[in-house]
C-alpha cells in the first residue's frame, strides 16, 4: 500500500515533518540514506545554539520561541534532555549595533533579555575577558539543543506514532511531463508511489535538483573544534557556561555537556563541499589557529586547551539565508524543505508543523513568503550569527 506522504531526508527538518504530518492523520514513510542522527547530516553535530536574537527580524524570533517550547515539552514527554537552558550571550562592541537592534526587537515581543555591563559579564562568568567589548546582551531563556540526540528522539517518536522509517537512498527525480512526480525511485531501482513527496535533504538538495536548486544553495565545509578544559575546571560546562556569539568577529561557541568538550567555531564560510564525497571527514588544519587566537582574547584559560574532538558539518546556504520551504516550481506533488543556512536546527519543530500545514492546503502569509523559492532573494539579510553577509 502506498503511503500518503514520503519524506526523504531524516535530519531535523525531515524527522519533525514526518512526525507532524503523521499527527494530521496521514500515513508517512520517512527515508534516509544513512540513518536518523548520523554524523554526516547538517543536524549531525552534538550541540546547536538556541537563540531568539535575529536583529530586527521578529518572525524568526517568534518561531524560535515557539520551537523552544515544543523542544522543551517534547523532551519532557520523552524523558530525554534535549534543551539545556544555559542562556545565550551576545558580545557587543558597539552601543547601537546588531545586539541593540535585537534587544529592542525582543523587548517588543516580551522575550526576556538582559543588558549587561562588561563587569557583570565577568562577575557571572569568570574566565571571559571583556576588554574589547562595550556591553553584552543576554537571553536567559536561550541555550543549547542536543542536536543528534534530538533527531534520534524525534525519529523514535515518529516510529511510535506510526511513521514507517527506512534506510534507503532516493535517486534524483526525473523530469515529469505532466507536472507531477507520482513516484520516487530508490538506488536499487525500487519505486514508491505517494500523493506527496517532501525532500528535506539539507546539503544534498542541490545535487538532487540541479536545475531547480543547483548553485542557488551554496554548500560549504564547516570545521568545528571541541576543546577540553583543565582537570576539575567546571566553569565551561553548560548550563553554568552560556552559548555565546561574537557577531562582529563571526566566532561562536557552546558550553561543554557530558558527552562533549567546549565548542568554539566560526560562522565564516568554509570551502565548497560535496556532502556525498567518500573522502574522510577531517577538519581543515588552517581552521584551528584562528580559534586559538580568539580564545587568547576572550577565554585565555582555553587558549591552549587540547582539542578533544572535531566535526565536519556543512552549511547549505540560500542566497539570502531564508529557508527554502516551498512547492517545487515544476512538480505539484513535490515539496522542497531545506536551506537551513547555518541557523535552521532550532526551528525544526515549527518547520515540521508548517510543512504539515502546507500539505493541508495552507497558503503562505505575506511573512511566510520569505520561504518561497521563486521570489527575489537578492536582498541581503542579517540572520546568521555573524556580520558576514551571505
Ligand atoms: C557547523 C554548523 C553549526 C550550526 N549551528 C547552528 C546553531 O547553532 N543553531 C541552529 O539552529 N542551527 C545551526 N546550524 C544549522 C542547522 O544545523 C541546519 O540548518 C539543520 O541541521 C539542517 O537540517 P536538515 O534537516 O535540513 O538537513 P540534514 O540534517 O543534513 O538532513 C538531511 C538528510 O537528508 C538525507 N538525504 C540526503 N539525500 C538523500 C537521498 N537521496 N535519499 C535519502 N536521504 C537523503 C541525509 O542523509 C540527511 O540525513 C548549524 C549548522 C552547521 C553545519
Amino acid at each position: 500500500v502506498s503511503p500518503d506522504v514520503v519524506v526523504i531526508g531524516g535530519g531535523v527538518m525531515g524527522v519533525w515533518t514526518a512526525l507532524q504530518v503523521r499527527l494530521t492523520g496521514r500515513t508517512v514513510l520517512l527515508l534516509d540514506a544513512y540513518g536518523f542522527g548520523h554524523p554526516r547530516a547538517s543536524s549531525g553535530d552534538d550541540t546547536r545554539i538556541l537563540r531568539s536574537s535575529h536583529g530586527d527580524d521578529a518572525f524568526y524570533a517568534r518561531w524560535s520561541r515557539e520551537a523552544r517550547l515544543i523542544w522543551e515539552a517534547f523532551g519532557q514527554e520523552q524523558r530525554v534532555e534535549l534543551f539545556v537552558q544555559a542562556g545565550t550571550l551576545w558580545f557587543a562592541r558597539e552601543e547601537a549595533g546588531f545586539e541593540a537592534i535585537s534587544e529592542s526587537t525582543l523587548r517588543a515581543l516580551d522575550v526576556p533579555v538582559e543588558h549587561l555591563s562588561t563587569d557583570e559579564v565577568v562577575r557571572r562568568w569568570p574566565g571571559i575577558r571583556v576588554e574589547d567589548l562595550a556591553w553584552a546582551l543576554f537571553e536567559p531563556e536561550g541555550g543549547l539543543l542536543l542536536a543528534r540526540r534530538g533527531v534520534e528522539t524525534v525519529a523514535r517518536a515518529a516510529r511510535r506514532a506510526g511513521v514507517d522509517l527506512r534506510i534507503a537512498a532516493v535517486r534524483p527525480p526525473e523530469r515529469a511531463a505532466d507536472g507531477r512526480l507520482e513516484s520516487i525511485t530508490l538506488l536499487d531501482g525500487f519505486q514508491i508511489a505517494a500523493e506527496a513527496f517532501v525532500f528535506a535533504c539539507g546539503p544534498w538538495l542541490p545535487a538532487l535538483f540541479p536545475d531547480t536548486i543547483g548553485d542557488r544553495i551554496r554548500v560549504t565545509k564547516q570545521s568545528v573544534h571541541y576543546l577540553g578544559p583543565a582537570p576539575g575546571d567546571a566553569r565551561w560546562m553548560a548550563p553554568r557556561f552560556p552559548s555565546w556569539v561574537d557577531y562582529q568577529t563571526t566566532f561562536y561557541g557552546i558550553g561543554a555537556v557530558a558527552t562533549t568538550g567546549v565548542k568554539v567555531a566560526t560562522d565564516s564560510y568554509g570551502p565548497p563541499f560535496d556532502p556525498s564525497a567518500a573522502a574522510d571527514r577531517f577538519v581543515d588544519p588552517e581552521a584551528l589557529p584562528p580559534i586559538r587566537d580568539y580564545c587568547r582574547v576572550r577565554f585565555p584559560d582555553l587558549a591552549d586547551a587540547p582539542v578533544v574532538e572535531t566535526r565536519v558539518c556543512q552549511y547549505e546556504t540560500t542566497e539570502d539565508a531564508h529557508f527554502l520551504i516551498d512547492r517545487h516550481p515544476g512538480l505539484e506533488d513535490v515539496w522542497l524543505v531545506g536551506g537551513g543556512s547555518g541557523h535552521g536546527y532550532k526551528h525544526g519543530p515549527v518547520i515540521g508543523r508548517y510543512v504539515a500545514s502546507l500539505l493541508d492546503g495552507h497558503e503562505p502569509t505575506d511573512e511566510e513568503q520569505r520561504f518561497s523559492w521563486t521570489r527575489d532573494r537578492s536582498v541581503p539579510t542579517h540572520l546568521r550569527t555573524s556580520a558576514e553577509l551571505v
